[in-house]
């Protein structure tokens, strides 16, 4: 899916805080808020401190299916049953004999943690396995799968003889750290809150990171991803784990909150109102999972007592009044509220101060340019059909380290298609595909990124709302090497620092400088399609396809683009570029190929190409300017 980049205003960009008057930052106002809370705790009436427990028990789940549905662009309604899996697993631990038999030899007061440990490798374990098979489900199927297991496991619960069925487990024991029990809200509370605030804080950094880079790119951007060398089958994957275990640590918090289980508040329903949660707050934000949660649950609450007396008879009205509140809130507030809220308070808040990366590390990892004059990459009899349409008829090319090769031809004669076929975006119906002297034939388009490909997109491909810089850093994914874990506990800074700085680097180079930190969507087209070329650049690629990179720029602008595509030529680089601007081309190109209905019609130099009748005939029929170059 390509993004309608320039129909949308960049949100983020009204988002971002202004320069800005303010006297206190976002991050200062949010310590400020946890030491107000926890100064309050021991003052707070037991209702007020028991909701406040349920609002955090909430956002936990909420802030996995912010990852899951607003970051990374899948929706679940199934959450409530991996909540289910962490707290049957533990009550199941600190309760069954069978339990109790295999962990004899554990002191009683650590069975919970027992029952963390085996809720945590369950929910992992059941994510994993319905993951992969659901998540390659595309459209609407992976939310309707999301609500068929989401039952199953519901039913699943309520059925075992082994968990109690539909009564459910009890006598679950309380948790104790360091020999002091939390039994009630007051003493679990602050446990709950803090796992909330660290969640958010590892999930923050998670964000903010190589990794986070390749998550955001999930939700509109998979092609060019992978194209960029993601894997982002497997990061999908992973996401759905992460959020099904933070829904797993909720349900066994929630467990030894309650002290016992039954299955009634893992079923749909409630999978439902963990997505409204997400959503109502911010899909995308991840304190928008603290915000939603806490309006439904005061909500729910306040509606629970109001609407009985209201309608002088009980019955589950909150429901209904929930939908239509739903419904309203997003007809007014797609994003959700968070982005309003951030907006409005952007106004009275100093902007954060920037981070400081430490000095980059070892340089990112370099690739050695194969020698001047070889062939890179080479199509063989590349044929692709739609149906009946040939869009590439038995196409035979092939492109050299150190030399730029130009594929010209009237809109439709296959250009895009073929860039598709040797990229490995899309398979040829018959035909191979060569890269580095290696047959790629069913090889996905990352291990064309692996070998040292690279390439922009016609219709251009980037995060609109992220800026330049970002973007462009996803092009340097496969150069860095840090994961998710060190990722979270900013582990990851030197390299990211090495990452950023490579990304700027290449961001300068293509001349984009003064836009580094702005949102993708703001530059005009033709910049965006710079953008991809340096996103392409941050890959050190030993061949680069460019797809109509000179489209929509200026004069000066075009030169700038024929100056550093000399420049990277005489670096060794192997570049293939579809281009409608004649002069563009026979200046810079070494040799051309000419595409008409799918076919080569001709291949020569710039000269050669000029002066060949065939080309002159197909260009006289269309409405490009060879003639005039010529
Ligand atoms: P170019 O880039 O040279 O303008 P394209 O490669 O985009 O041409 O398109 C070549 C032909 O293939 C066009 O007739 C186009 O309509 C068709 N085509 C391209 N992609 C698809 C597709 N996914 N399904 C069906 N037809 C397609
Ligand atoms: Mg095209």
């Amino acid at each position: 899916m390509t993004m309608p980049l320039n129909a949308k205003p960049a949100v983020h960009a009204a988002v971002a805080p202004a320069p800005s008057a303010g006297w206190i930052t976002r991050r200062q106002l949010t310590l400020a808020a946890v030491l107000l809370l926890a100064a309050s705790w021991a003052f707070l009436s037991d209702f007020s401190v028991t909701l406040l427990s349920y609002v955090g028990l909430c956002a936990l789940v909420a802030v996995g299916l912010v990852m899951l549905t607003g970051v990374a662009g899948m929706t679940s309604f199934g959450q409530a049953a991996f909540v289910g899996v962490g707290a049957y697993a533990t009550a199941w631990a600190c309760t069954s004999p069978q339990a109790a038999a295999w962990l004899a030899w554990l002191p009683p007061a650590w069975l919970p943690w027992a029952g963390l440990a085996l809720g945590l490798v369950l929910a992992a374990a059941v994510a994993w396995v319905l993951g992969a098979i659901t998540l390659k489900l595309a459209g609407h199927y992976l939310p309707l799968c999301t609500i068929a297991w989401g039952l199953s496991l519901y039913f699943l619960f309520g059925n075992l003889e082994l968990l109690g069925g539909h009564t459910g487990i009890t006598g679950l024991p309380a948790l104790s750290i360091g020999g002091a029990a939390l039994a009630t809200p007051r003493a679990l509370g602050p446990l709950i809150w803090a796992v909330l605030l660290l969640s958010l804080w590892a999930l923050h950094n998670l964000l903010d990171s190589r990794e986070g880079r390749a998550i955001r790119t999930l939700k509109s951007g998979r092609v060019m991803a992978e194209s960029m060398g993601v894997d982002t089958g497997r990061y999908r994957i992973k996401v759905f784990v992460l959020a099904a275990l933070l829904g797993a640590v909720s349900g066994w918090l929630y467990a030894h909150l309650q002290r016992f289980v039954n299955p009634t508040p893992f079923n749909l329903n409630i999978g439902i109102e963990y997505l409204f949660m997400a959503v109502v707050g911010g899909a995308g934000h991840l304190w928008g999972a603290v915000l939603g949660a806490a309006l439904i649950t005061l909500l729910k609450e306040q509606l629970q007592d109001w609407l009985p007396r209201l309608l002088g008879s009980s019955g589950n009205f909150e429901v209904i009044v929930f939908g239509l509140l739903m419904l309203v809130v997003l007809q007014r507030y797609a994003d959700g509220l968070w982005p309003r809220l951030a907006q409005w308070s952007g106004r009275w808040l100093k902007a954060d101060p920037a981070e400081h990366l430490p000095a980059a590390a070892a340089p990112l990892a370099q690739r050695t340019l194969p020698p001047r004059g070889q062939v890179v990459l080479q199509a063989h009899e590349v044929t692709k059909r739609f149906g009946g349409l040939v869009a590439n008829n038995a196409v035979n090319m092939s492109v050299k380290a150190g030399e730029v090769h130009a594929l010209i031809g009237p809109n439709g004669a296959g250009k895009s298609t073929f860039f598709n076929m040797i990229s490995g975006v899309d398979d040829p119906t018959t035909g191979e595909v060569r890269l580095m002297g290696k047959p790629m034939t069913g090889k996905p388009s990352r291990e064309f990124a692996a070998l040292g490909l690279s390439r922009s997109f016609q219709h251009v491909r980037l995060l609109g709302q992220r800026t330049v810089l970002e973007n462009v850093a996803v092009g340097a994914h496969r150069r860095a090497h840090r994961g998710w874990v060190a990722s979270m506990l900013r582990l990851d800074r030197a390299e990211e620092a090495a990452v950023l700085a490579e990304a700027r680097r290449q961001i300068e180079r293509c001349g984009l400088g003064a836009h580094a930190d702005a949102p993708a969507a703001s530059l005009a087209l033709g910049q965006q399609r710079i953008v991809e070329i340096a996103r392409a650049l941050a890959s050190q690629p030993a061949v680069l396809l460019l797809d109509e990179p000179a489209a929509g720029l200026r004069h000066l602008e075009k030169q700038a683009l024929a100056r550093l595509l000399e420049q990277l030529r005489a670096e060794g680089l192997g570049i293939l570029v579809v281009e409608h601007d004649m002069e563009f081309v026979m200046n810079l190109a070494d040799r051309i190929t000419v595409l008409e209905f799918g076919t080569v019609i001709a291949e020569g130099t710039p000269a050669q190409i000029q002066g060949n009748q065939r080309v002159l005939d197909a260009y006289l029929g269309g409405s490009d300017d060879l003639g005039a170059a010529a």
